[in-house]
């Protein structure tokens, strides 16, 4: 396994698998890297003749300043697991790497982009779009992975990927689990012994939410939900949302679509967790 900090050595190696029709698959990912992340790398390696993984806390797309500096980086952890896993080249880049002149553009990638997480988190969505069109340039990838915990996330990249007629495959691998069901998420770290303890009720009142389908209506559902979840005082549900999986449009009956997916953010604490559920 390489570990490459300079585009330029990334781009070279590359240039000289693609030469002998190697096909390349990326992973995308900002590091502190756990089960989740390796169920991606698991999937790019077997698919690919090579795997690259990106480990790049990416400036542009926090809007908070705090949540930035203490995102967790351990590089070195990261490279040994990604080793094991079967991983070709961790390309791990500089802030000036990634950005030698500001990243002006603007997306426009319509309502996936600005629903939910785009309501809530302006710029982060504009952010996201600016680092893996980057990343997609830079590696030119046959696939890409990406994990169904940040199921929004997946919509804007395939937006994106239209838009600018990127000619790569987008792949969704499922949310990987705790035990008791908590989603695996770099930012599990940060909650005190207490409210780790606490958070698997966000996935747990979720999969007690699909039982009701479809006997209770989308509203019964989602009052449920907040209603169960707001009921501890150390929790706060920022937005319950059921939508459209395809086009994250909100849905007012299941009748109105096949794909209906339940998306939330709730303050666990100070930290703020998201997950989601598919009710068909
Ligand atoms: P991040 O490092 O948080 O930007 O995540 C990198 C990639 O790993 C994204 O595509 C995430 O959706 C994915 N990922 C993070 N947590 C999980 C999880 N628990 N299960 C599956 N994929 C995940």
């Amino acid at each position: 396994m390489e570990i490459v900090n300079s585009i330029n050595e990334l781009k070279s190696y590359l240039a000289e698998l693609k030469r002998d029709n190697k096909t390349v698959g990326l992973v995308p990912t900002m590091g502190a890297l756990h089960d989740g992340h390796l169920s991606l790398v698991h999937r790019c390696v077997n698919e690919n003749d090579v795997c690259v993984v990106s480990v790049f806390v990416n400036p542009t797309q926090f809007n908070d300043k705090h949540d930035l500096e203490t995102y967790p980086r351990t590089l070195e952890a990261d490279c040994a697991l990604l080793e094991s896993a079967g991983c070709d080249f961790v390309f791990a880049p500089s802030v000036e790497e990634m950005y030698p002149e500001p990243d002006t553009r603007v997306f426009h990638l319509g309502r996936v982009a600005e629903v939910m997480e785009g309501a809530k988190r302006p710029g982060h969505f504009n952010g996201v779009a600016q680092v893996v069109s980057k990343l997609f340039y830079i590696v030119e990838p046959d696939n890409a992975y990406f994990g169904e915990k940040d199921f929004q996330q997946i919509a804007v990249i395939r937006a994106m990927v239209k838009q600018l007629n990127i000619p790569v495959r987008i792949h969704a691998c499922p949310i990987v689990r705790e035990a008791d069901g908590l989603a695996l998420s770099s930012r599990n770290t940060r909650l005190t012994p207490e409210l780790r303890q606490k958070a698997p009720l966000i996935a747990c009142t979720l999969k007690e939410s699909t039982t009701f389908v479809p006997e209770k209506s989308v509203q019964e559902v989602i009052d449920f939900v907040v209603n169960k979840i707001n009921s501890d005082p150390d929790m706060e549900v920022e937005y319950y949302e059921i939508v459209d999986g395809n086009t994250l449009e909100s849905i007012k009956s299941w009748a109105d679509t096949d794909y209906p997916v339940g998306c939330i953010t709730v303050y666990c604490g100070e930290v703020r967790l998201i997950d989601n559920i598919k009710y068909k």
